[in-house]
């Protein structure tokens, strides 16, 4: 299964635009075991386009072009792939009602180019456009190479391929089996001891394969198993889940592409009833502000203090001034009775405090980075835990809130 991906446009040859589309078909071609073994660009020019095809058509099994479907002169792809297998253009209906639609709508004059937008090579699927006009295509030959016509939009080109090619590929060279994603979140441990605690399941592993991707703070495992169904989908991603687990269980959070964790703490707070508040010093605000983005949260988030100076922390909070003087602001105690005070003042079940050195200098000879998070929880006796995040200073607040709300998630 060999394929090759050429880009039609002079703006990439011209370095005008970055040839984002062939890094995205190719990451999604390598997820599905596809091989790519050439990428081509060719600007928008008939001949060389005709050479460009005939060469990828004699290497590969299957060629896949992006960019030159739509209405102007330049674009010259599905003519081109067309004459090249002597084949005639006929029209998509559906695709040609939507063309029409659009331009009575918006009263504007429809050219005979238009029209052109929804043809397709005879023989070909042709593919749906979810947003814009032109139709992609898929040709599969009967014997020799496949052609994929997909259309040069970035916001076109991705859910086309996403949605609806990458399934046909995936069932012609796949013995009909299908593709199942799950993915795993974790939090508090980095992408390469991950990567390193479960790397011989990785390697070894081909149904599903496991890709880690790192965000700032957070990992994600992708697990993509091939199956004839979603039951054995599940079967062969719950075993391999259940290995990663035995190892790094204890980081996982949560499942899905953009279930972030404090939408995951909030949801656990909102199921136990149980409310909160905070008293932040170095986050300003923030672990508040990211409650804020969950919807529902109101149910169980009454309120909370930003008390960023000392003169707040006692005069917001009621601490003596003795205990933060003695103490320090950025000490144990300090973080307990910052919780323990915003708990009582918004009679919440849990008061959360976060105090510490955000940087770039230090502060009461405490290095920047160093943070303390107070945590009191209903009756129980109020803890705290200190914390290194040798970072920048946005990286040691925005580090302070998740390790925040992954302590709560314990
Ligand atoms: P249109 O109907 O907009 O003309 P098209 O299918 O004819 O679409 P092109 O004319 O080749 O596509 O490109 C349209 C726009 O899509 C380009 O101006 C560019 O912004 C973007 N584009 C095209 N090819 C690529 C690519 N390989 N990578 C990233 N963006 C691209
Ligand atoms: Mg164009």
């Amino acid at each position: 299964m060999h394929t090759e991906i050429i880009a039609v446009g002079t703006e990439i040859l011209l370095g005008q635009i970055v040839n984002t589309n062939t890094t995205f078909v190719a990451h999604r071609l390598a997820d599905m075991g596809i091989d790519v073994y050439y990428q081509t660009v060719v600007g928008d020019n008939q001949q060389r386009l005709i050479q460009a095809i005939d060469i990828a058509s004699k290497r590969n099994d299957l060629v896949i072009l992006m960019g030159g479907l739509g209405p102007t002169k330049d674009d010259l792809t599905k003519q081109t792939v067309a004459r090249f297998l002597g084949k005639d253009l006929v029209e998509d209906a559906a695709a040609m009602h939507k063309i029409i639609g659009y331009y009575a709508a918006s009263k504007k004059e429809m050219t005979v180019n238009n029209r052109l937008q929804a043809q397709y090579i005879a023989g070909a699927v042709p593919l749906k456009n979810e947003t814009g006009f032109a139709v992609g295509e898929y040709y599969q030959s009967e014997q020799g190479c496949d052609f994929l016509l997909l259309p040069g939009p970035p916001s076109e080109l991705k859910p086309m391929f996403a949605n609806i090619a990458q399934p046909l590929l995936y069932k012609k060279y796949h013995n009909d089996h299908l593709l199942f994603s799950r993915v795993l979140r974790f939090f508090g441990i980095g992408e390469s001891i991950l990567a390193t605690k479960i790397e011989d399941l990785i390697d070894n592993q081909t149904n599903p394969t496991i890709a880690p991707y790192a965000k700032t703070s957070e990992v994600t495992l992708r697990l993509t198993a091939s199956a004839i169904n979603e039951e054995e989908a599940k079967k062969i991603l719950d075993e391999t889940e259940k290995n990663i687990c035995d190892r790094v269980g204890e980081y996982m959070y949560g499942y899905g592409d953009n279930n972030t964790l404090v939408e995951v703490v909030v949801k656990k707070l909102l199921e136990a009833n149980l409310s909160i508040t905070a008293a932040e010093s170095l986050t300003a605000g923030a672990f508040q502000a990211a409650l804020g983005n969950v919807p529902g949260v109101s149910r169980i988030f009454p309120g909370g203090f930003v008390t960023y100076a000392n003169s707040a922390k006692s005069g917001l909070l009621d601490i003596p001034t003795d205990i933060i003087q003695k103490n320090g602001v950025v000490s144990e105690e300090t973080a307990k009775w910052m919780a323990q005070n915003s708990k009582k003042k918004m009679k919440t079940d849990i008061g959360i405090s976060f105090t510490g050195v955000a940087g770039p200098d230090s502060l009461e000879g405490k290095e920047a980075g160093t943070v303390w998070i107070g945590l009191a929880f209903k009756d129980r006796p109020v803890k705290a835990k200190l914390y290194h995040f040798a970072r920048q200073r946005s990286l040691v607040r925005e580090r302070s809130v998740l390790t925040g709300l992954d302590w709560i998630r314990r």
